[in-house]
């Protein structure tokens, strides 16, 4: 069954990186833990196994590696919410702003339709932009947002507020303050 605190003793936290001030919270530990990963991915597994989710929306980069277990284990498609220019095709792009410029998600148009009901994956909310431009492209796309799930919230930033603010559900396993 899920361990937090063993969870949270995998983890890492690595100061002034990406620039100074910042703690970032590396997952890439839990990646290389066969136990914690398992850990993990059972513990979102077992929340969505009974629910009419019929997609997961899984957000550039490390939101790939847990959803594409979920999407295997509860077998639903996976589709991808990749940063701007990646995708081929005809896609549908946001931008969201960051603390110096701003920074653009894109879907396929064709990854979601009207009727379905999609969870929104990603490895960590911040400051929420990234989870809010997805949504608003699968809401674009006529699909309903179910709910967004991450491993690790940083509610001092005030994402997962604003994002439950906007009418959509946020479950975190881990929160870091
Ligand atoms: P937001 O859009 O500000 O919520 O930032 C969330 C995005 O930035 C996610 O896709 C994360 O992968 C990434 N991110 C921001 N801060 C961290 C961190 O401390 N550790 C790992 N990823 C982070």
């Amino acid at each position: 069954s899920f361990d937090e605190c063993y969870i949270k003793s995998v983890m890492r936290t690595i100061p002034d990186w990406p620039e100074p001030g910042v703690m970032f919270r590396d997952i890439t530990p839990l990646f290389k833990d066969p136990k914690a990963l398992r850990m993990i991915s059972d513990e979102f597994i077992q929340r969505y196994i009974d629910t009419d989710i019929t997609h997961i929306a899984s957000i550039d980069a490390r939101g790939f590696l847990i959803s594409s277990i979920m999407a295997y284990q509860l077998n639903i498609p996976l589709v991808l919410v990749r940063k701007k220019g990646k995708l081929p095709g005809k896609t549908i792009q946001r931008e969201y702003a960051l603390e110096y410029g701003t920074a653009a998600v894109e879907m396929q148009i064709d990854a979601v339709t009207e009727g379905d009901k999609v969870l929104v994956f990603d490895d960590l909310i911040a400051t929420g932009g990234t989870v809010l431009a997805a949504c608003t492209i699968i809401k674009e796309l006529g699909a309903e947002v179910y709910e967004t799930a991450t491993l690790i919230d940083l509610p001092d930033l005030g994402g997962s507020e604003k994002i439950q603010q906007s009418g959509i559900p946020v479950h975190a396993l881990l929160a870091y303050e």
